[in-house]
C-alpha cells in the first residue's frame, strides 16, 4: 500500500511516483521547454483552480503549445491526485512539456505529443512564529530572463536567488530591475506606505499571481485598494509593511530586508486585517 502524496501522473497512467519514467529525450528534461502549475488544495478541494487553469492555458499558448485539456479534463485529473492521496490540504503540480522526440533539437517540432505530468505534495501550514515575527528576506537583481509571466520550469535563476537567500538565513530574495522591484523568487509582492498599498506592474517581467490577484481583491474589499505601479527601491526601502503572496505560502509579511527592520520590525495592521480576510475566505470556499 502506498504512502501518502505518493501517486502520481503521467500521460494518463496513475502510479506510484517513483515507478513513472519519461524519455531522456523529453524536452522539459533537455531544454527546460515546459510549463507548470500548483493549485493549492484545502480540506480535499483545490482552492481558485479556475485561475490557475487560465494562467496554464496563457503560459502553453505562449510558448506555441495547444490546450492539452480543456477544464473539464484538468480538474477530474485534479480531483483524481486529491483522492488517491488521500484528501485533506495538498498542492497539486501539473507540468506539461512539449514532449519527447528522436533527437536533441532546437527548432520547435509539430505535431509532438506533449507529456503531461501531475503529483501532490504536502502543503505546510504557516508557523506560527512566522506569523508573529514575520520574514527576512534579501534583495538581489532580478538575473532572470524576460518572460516571467510565463510559468514556465526553466528556473535555474530562481533557484540561485532563492537559495542565496537561504545561505544568507532569509526566505525569500526581492528582485530588481533596473532599480524597479519586480518580484520574489516565487512570490509577489506587496508594499505598504502611508496605509496605501503598492504593487509592481503585471508585464513581462513578473508572473501574474493567483494569490496576489485574490488579495488585490480582498483589499479593494476591505477599502484599501492596490494601486499597481512602479515601485523603487527606496520605496522599499521606507515601506511601513512588505508582503509577500503565493499559492502555497498565502500572504506573509516580511519584517526584514537586507537585515534592516521593515517599519518598527513587527507584521503590520494591514497585513493582519488582510490576512484575516484571507483566510475567512479560505474557510468559506471551503464549506461552499
Ligand atoms: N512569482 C513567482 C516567480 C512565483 O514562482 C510564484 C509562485 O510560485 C508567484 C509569483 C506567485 O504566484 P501564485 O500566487 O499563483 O502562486
Amino acid at each position: 500500500m502506498a504512502s501518502s502524496m505518493t501517486i502520481g501522473y503521467l500521460n494518463g497512467e496513475f502510479a506510484d511516483l517513483a515507478s513513472l519514467r519519461i524519455p531522456v529525450l523529453d524536452r522539459g528534461f533537455l531544454f527546460g521547454d515546459a510549463v507548470y502549475e500548483v493549485i493549492p488544495v484545502y480540506q480535499g478541494r483545490p482552492f481558485r483552480s479556475e485561475f490557475h487553469y487560465q494562467r496554464l492555458q496563457r503560459s502553453l499558448a505562449q510558448i506555441h503549445m495547444d490546450a492539452v485539456l480543456d477544464r473539464e479534463h484538468w480538474d477530474s485529473l485534479v480531483h483524481d491526485l486529491i483522492e488517491r492521496n488521500g484528501g485533506g490540504s495538498m498542492a497539486v503540480y501539473l507540468q506539461i512539456s512539449r514532449g519527447a522526440e528522436s533527437v536533441r533539437n532546437h527548432l520547435i517540432p509539430k505535431g509532438l505529443a506533449p507529456t503531461v505530468f501531475g503529483m501532490t505534495a504536502a502543503l505546510k501550514s504557516r508557523s506560527p512564529e512566522v506569523l508573529e515575527r514575520g520574514l527576512q528576506v534579501i534583495t538581489r537583481e532580478d538575473t532572470r530572463w524576460d518572460r516571467c509571466d510565463i510559468k514556465s520550469t526553466s528556473l535555474l535563476a530562481n533557484i540561485l536567488l532563492y537559495s542565496e537567500a537561504h545561505e544568507q538565513h532569509a526566505q525569500e530574495c526581492l528582485l530588481h530591475r533596473e532599480g524597479q522591484l519586480t518580484e520574489g523568487s516565487s512570490s509577489s509582492v506587496f508594499v505598504v506606505r502611508n496605509g496605501r498599498i503598492y504593487a509592481p506592474p503585471y508585464g513581462p517581467e513578473i508572473l501574474p499571481g493567483t494569490t496576489r490577484d485574490l488579495v488585490a481583491e480582498l483589499c479593494e474589499a476591505n477599502g484599501t485598494p492596490v494601486r499597481v505601479g512602479p515601485i523603487d527601491m527606496q520605496e522599499l526601502a521606507d515601506a511601513d509593511e512588505i508582503w509577500l503572496a503565493s499559492a502555497t505560502r498565502e500572504l506573509l509579511p516580511v519584517t526584514r530586508v537586507d537585515g534592516h527592520a521593515v517599519g518598527d520590525g513587527h507584521p503590520g495592521p494591514l497585513w493582519r486585517a488582510i490576512d484575516t480576510r484571507f483566510q475567512e475566505y479560505k474557510q468559506e470556499s471551503a464549506n461552499d
